[in-house]
């Protein structure tokens, strides 16, 4: 693992934070600077956190992975300091816009600090221990978030420029939250490989139990720490969970890709009448049967269905079987037929197909969790589905991140989930 990277800073001209490593003698090493254009310098300092390596032009960077760079304006003034990616879309992902701070261990306990301290300003004390305790971008750390599930703590890894920062990181967080255990996850190539993701491999502490359980708001869930490509409890979902228990009361609910069955627990636990929980995965159910007893809530009432959606949803309809609360939150990639769900075409399908079993007054609950997929795309294919439906629909009430993950201003594209709410007629 190479060391942490760092240079020899200059002392910035304004007053800075208290606390900030300062070199005030050392020469300025121009070595690992670039300049950018005025406009995209205005982005940057306006909070977007990555520099794109199509904005570096003609002028590529041949630093090593996790270099430290020195992004400057047109002008030659300071813009943002970051760390270096050879490989990805991204090239430069910023830490700091204060050119006085070093990027090294105390800031990292900067950082991982203060992310606490925001969650415990917004979350709830209590019933509440699955959670994201750091968000890259808006934690002033890209590439790297960090869930807390219990006593344990796994980390994803999203970019070789992450790599130089990570001991130093893992000491951070173990002197935070003292943690049972650290696993990690590479979500980059080539480390992380070409094939299906592997299951995360234990960073620090001891090896932990298959199954762990959480707590989100009051509600208990099993997860697993080393699952490959989920535990089991995606935290980002929660508000949409909680907007869906909020309108279950006495309705029949359905629940595409159910998984774990994390919004089947919410909206038993919000009084549905009836929930049919639909996944091609006999494996999800085991654990979402094992997640409804866990929180006492009765079996009767609540169907597993083991299939693909679509041909489950076309013999439902063609039984004129009829739901007044549907979740529709598919993969972004379709593991089933090893082709990439495409929101243009297999959202539009899966709304239409959804709506022939729809209610008149039923909730339509739309979930996009992929920044492929923007907030209008979804809209669209809603719409599109509508109208190939005959019936009407409108968007009532939209939900998105929570707040364990903070989105830097400046950062629209950052807000990746996507919960529409619709009233169907
Ligand atoms: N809604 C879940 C997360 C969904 S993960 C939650 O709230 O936690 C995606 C799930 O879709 C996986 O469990 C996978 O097994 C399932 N899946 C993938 N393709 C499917 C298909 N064609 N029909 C039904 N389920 C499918």
């Amino acid at each position: 693992m190479p060391k942490e990277t760092q240079r020899p800073r200059r002392v910035s001209s304004g007053g800075g934070r208290a606390g900030f490593q300062r070199t005030p003698s050392a020469p300025r090493v121009r070595k690992g600077t670039v300049r950018i254009s005025a406009e995209i310098a205005s982005h940057l300092r306006a909070g977007h956190p990555y520099l794109f390596r199509e904005a570096l032009g003609a002028r590529p960077l041949r630093e090593p992975a996790g270099e430290i760079i020195d992004i400057l304006d047109d002008a030659g003034s300071f813009v943002a300091r970051g760390m270096y990616d050879p490989d990805g879309v991204v090239a430069v992902r910023v830490v700091t816009r204060d050119e006085g701070e070093a990027i090294d261990s105390a800031a990292l306990l900067r950082r991982v600090s203060a992310a606490r301290r925001l969650r415990q300003s917004l979350l709830p004390e209590s019933g509440m221990t699955a959670y994201r305790v750091f968000h890259g971008e808006g934690d002033l750390l890209p590439g790297v978030t960090v869930d807390r599930y219990g006593q344990h703590l796994v980390v994803h890894l999203f970019s070789p420029a992450i790599e130089p920062l990570r001991d130093g990181l893992y000491d951070a967080l173990e002197a935070t939250y003292q943690p049972r255990a650290i696993y990690e996850q590479r979500r980059y190539k080539p480390l992380a490989g070409e094939g299906p993701r592997g299951p995360a491999t234990l960073a620090r502490g001891e090896v932990a139990p298959v199954e762990i359980e959480v707590e989100e708001h009051g509600l208990k869930f099993l997860v697993d720490v080393t699952a490959p490509l989920g535990t089991g409890l995606f935290p980002d979902l929660r508000e949409g969970r909680r907007a869906v228990a909020e309108r279950a009361t006495g309705r029949r609910v359905l629940n595409l890709f159910s998984y774990t069955g994390a919004f089947s627990v919410w909206a038993a636990r919000g009084g549905a009448t009836e929930v049919v929980s639909v996944d091609l995965a006999a494996k999800a159910h085991a654990r979402a049967r094992r997640n409804l007893q866990l929180n006492g809530l009765p079996e009767k009432g609540h169907e597993l269905i083991a299939g693909d959606a679509f041909p489950v949803l076309a013999k439902m309809a063609e039984r004129g079987r009829k739901f007044d609360l549907l979740v529709l939150d598919p993969p972004s990639f379709s593991q089933a037929k090893g082709r990439v769900f495409s929101v243009q075409k297999d959202y539009r399908e899966l709304v239409q197909a959804a709506l022939s079993v729809s209610a008149s007054g039923a909730l339509l609950a739309c979930v996009s969790n992929t920044m492929k997929v923007s907030a209008e795309e979804l809209d669209r294919a809603i719409g599109e589905a509508a109208f190939r439906a005959r019936r009407i629909v409108r968007v009532v009430e939209r939900r998105g991140l929570p707040p364990d993950f903070p989105v830097p201003a400046g950062y629209l594209e950052g807000h990746y989930l996507k919960f529409f709410l619709c009233a169907v007629a």
